[in-house]
C-alpha cells in the first residue's frame, strides 16, 4: 500500500512506524514543514497508562521514552501561597523535541521515509496514493480541505495560554494560581528534562488584556510572567523559543472522521486540553488503534469506518473529562475562596474521573487532611461539598411524589439548592404541586448527567411552598438548563403561575462508588 501522512508529529510518525513495522512492503512517506530539530513547545506529560501502552505496542520506542523521560508521583497545587502535595500519580515528562526525535529514528530504521521542510500548501501538490493521513496537527489542512464531509466543530475556548520554559526543576507537576494586580494567572508546570521544566501560562483575556500581555514581546511576556510566579520560580526566569505565543485553545471535534481513502489522526480529529496533558497520549493511542484496524481488516474500505467505531467512544469519553477540566478553569473564580486543601480536592477532582475513592487510594494522607479539614468546616447544608457541583450543571432530578391512593408519581425536574434546602420550580395546579402540597414527604434522585453512577438520593419534606420570585428562579434555571437568559415566555401555558418547592432533606445519600 502507498501511504501519504501529512504531518511528522507523535500520530503521524507512530502511525507510520506501526504500519511499516506491520508489513514493510507498505511505502510510507510522510510529509513535514519543520525540520528535524524545529518543535513549538517544550516538555510534554505522559501518565503510567500511557507507558503500558506503549510498552505493549512498542517495546524499544517505549524503553527509549521511558530512559529518556524525568518521573514523579505528585501533584503540587500552590493556592493562596500555600503548596499542597497530593500522591499516587506517575507521570513521565520529556522534551517534545526528544520525543519526536526517538520517533524519527525509529521510523527511518524501519524504512519510512521522512521529507522535512517540505510545507504542504494544497492537497493537490500531493502524489496518488492508496492512504492519506491527516495528522497535521490542531490546524489541519486535511480536516480544512474535506470539510464538507468531516464536518469539523472548531471551539475557540476564553483563557489564553502561552507555552514557555524554565530551568526552575520543578518536583511533580505543579499547578499554581496567582492573582496579580491585572487578574488570575495560572500555571501548569513540570520538569522534563534534568535542567528544564515546561511553564504553561493560562488567563482570562481580561487578565491578558489588563496586564498589557497584548503588547508585550516576548522576553517582556516572559519578564511580566516571572514576576507573577516569583514564589513558583524561586526567582528563576522564563524563557520563550520561535514558536512562543499567546493562543486560545482550540477545542476540535468531528462528526465524521474518514471520507474516502482519507482519514484523520491525532489533533487534526480531535484537542484535548492541556490541563488533563492527554494530546500527545491521544495522538499515540489513535495512531495505535488505526494500525490495529489495518492488521484485522486489511483494506482500507473497512479499516477506515472500524476505526471510528473502536476508537471514537474512547476518545469522546476522553474529550468530555478534558472539557470538564478546561471549563473548571475557566471558572475557577468560583473556587479561589477555598482553603488550599479543599481547593486541592476540587481541582483533583476537576474532571469528573477521579472521585473521593480514587482519591484515598493514590494518596491516603492527603485525604485524611481533607476529611480533618471538612469535620473543622462542616458544611452547613445537608448536601455534602463534593456533590455541590450537581447543582451547577444541568443535572435532572427524578421527583417522586405521593398519588391521593398512596401510589408513587415520578417526574423529572430541573433542580437548585439554596444551601439548605432542594428547591424545584413548577406550576400551581399541576399533579406533583397538588402531591407536595397535600403530602409534603418526597423523594428525589439527582444523578450526574455525565456518570450515571454518581447520584445523590435525597428524603425529605417540602418545607415551604412559594410564588414570590418563582419566574426569576426559573430564569435563573433556564440560564443554566438552556443558555437562556429568560425562560422562553411562549412555553409557559397561559395563566401559569409558577412556584418554588423548597425541600428541606432529611436523609441524604451521596452515591459514587467508582471514583
Ligand atoms: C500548551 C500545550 C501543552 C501541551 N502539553 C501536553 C502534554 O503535557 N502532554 C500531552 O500528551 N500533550 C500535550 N499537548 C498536546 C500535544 O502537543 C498534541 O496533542 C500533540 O502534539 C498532537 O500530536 P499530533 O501528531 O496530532 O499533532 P502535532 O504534534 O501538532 O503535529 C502535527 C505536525 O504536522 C505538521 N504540519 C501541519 N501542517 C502541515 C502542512 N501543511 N505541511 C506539512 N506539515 C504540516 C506540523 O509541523 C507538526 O509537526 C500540549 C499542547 C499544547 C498546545
Amino acid at each position: 500500500m502507498k501511504i501519504t501522512v501529512l504531518g511528522a508529529g507523535p500520530a503521524g510518525l507512530y502511525f507510520a512506524l506501526l504500519m511499516k513495522k506491520q508489513r514493510p512492503a507498505h511505502a510510507i512517506t510522510l510529509l513535514e514543514r519543520d525540520g528535524p530539530n524545529d518543535t513549538f513547545g517544550w516538555g510534554i506529560v505522559f501518565s503510567q497508562r500511557t507507558v503500558e501502552v506503549l510498552k505493549d505496542s512498542d517495546p524499544d520506542t517505549c524503553a527509549e521514552i521511558t530512559r529518556r523521560a524525568e518521573t514523579w508521583d505528585d501533584v503540587a497545587v500552590v493556592h493562596k501561597g500555600q503548596r499542597i502535595t497530593v500522591g499516587g500519580n506517575r507521570f513521565y515528562g520529556i522534551a517534545r523535541i526528544t520525543l519526536l526525535n526517538i520517533l524519527h529514528r525509529r521510523c527511518l530504521d524501519h524504512g519510512v521515509e521522512i521529507r522535512f521542510l517540505t510545507n504542504v500548501a494544497d492537497l493537490s501538490e500531493l502524489g496518488p496514493s492508496d492512504l492519506l493521513v491527516g495528522a497535521d496537527g490542531a490546524n489541519s489542512l486535511v480536516r480544512r480541505a474535506y470539510a464538507d464531509f468531516f464536518l469539523p466543530l472548531v471551539d475557540l475556548r476564553q483563557n489564553k495560554y502561552i507555552w514557555l520554559g524554565t530551568e526552575q526543576p520543578f518536583e511533580g507537576l505543579t499547578m499554581g494560581f496567582r492573582q496579580a494586580d491585572a487578574g488570575l494567572f495560572i500555571t501548569h508546570s513540570y520538569r522534563f528534562s534534568p535542567t528544564m521544566s515546561t511553564f504553561i501560562v493560562e488567563c482570562p483575556p481580561e487578565a491578558w488584556l489588563k496586564a498589557g500581555l497584548d503588547r508585550m514581546s516576548g522576553e517582556e511576556t516572559c519578564v511580566y510572567l516571572a514576576g507573577v510566579f516569583k514564589a513558583e520560580l524561586q526567582g528563576r526566569s522564563l524563557r520563550s523559543n520561535n514558536f512562543a505565543k499567546w493562543l486560545n485553545f482550540p477545542l476540535v471535534k468531528n462528526k465524521r472522521w474518514h471520507h474516502r481513502n482519507v482519514v484523520l489522526l491525532g489533533d487534526a480529529l480531535h484537542t484535548a486540553h492541556f490541563s488533563i496533558g492527554s494530546g500527545t497520549k491521544l495522538a499515540l493511542e489513535d495512531a495505535l488503534a488505526l494500525a490495529g484496524c489495518f492488521a484485522e481488516h486489511r483494506t482500507v474500505e473497512a479499516a477506515l469506518p472500524a476505526f471510528e467505531r473502536v476508537r471514537k467512544p474512547i476518545v469522546d469519553e476522553f474529550q468530555q473529562a478534558a472539557t470538564e477540566s478546561l471549563t473548571w478553569l475557566e471558572n475557577v473564580g468560583e473556587h479561589l475562596g477555598l482553603d488550599p486543601v479543599p481547593f486541592a480536592y476540587r481541582l483533583m477532582t476537576r474532571s469528573k474521573r477521579v472521585g473521593y475513592n480514587r482519591l484515598k487510594q493514590k494518596d491516603p494522607a492527603f485525604i485524611a487532611r481533607y476529611d480533618r479539614w471538612r469535620q473543622e468546616h462542616p458544611s452547613t447544608g445537608a448536601i455534602p461539598e463534593e456533590f455541590l457541583d450537581l447543582f451547577q450543571k444541568r443535572t435532572f432530578a427524578h421527583l417522586a411524589t405521593q398519588m391521593a391512593d398512596g401510589t408513587p408519581h415520578v417526574t423529572s425536574v430541573w433542580v437548585d439548592y439554596d444551601g439548605k434546602h432542594v428547591l424545584i420550580n413548577s406550576a400551581k395546579g399541576r399533579l406533583k404541586d397538588r402531591n407536595m402540597e397535600q403530602r409534603p414527604h418526597v423523594a428525589l434522585e439527582i444523578t450526574d448527567p455525565d456518570d450515571p453512577n454518581r447520584y445523590l438520593a435525597v428524603r425529605g419534606a417540602v418545607a415551604e411552598i412559594t410564588e414570590e420570585g418563582a419566574d426569576e428562579h426559573l430564569d435563573k434555571l433556564a440560564r443554566r438548563y438552556l443558555g437562556r437568559d429568560q425562560y422562553p415566555p411562549g412555553w409557559k401555558l397561559p395563566g401559569e403561575v409558577r412556584r418554588i418547592y423548597k425541600i428541606a432533606p432529611e436523609r441524604v445519600t451521596p452515591w459514587a462508588p467508582f471514583r
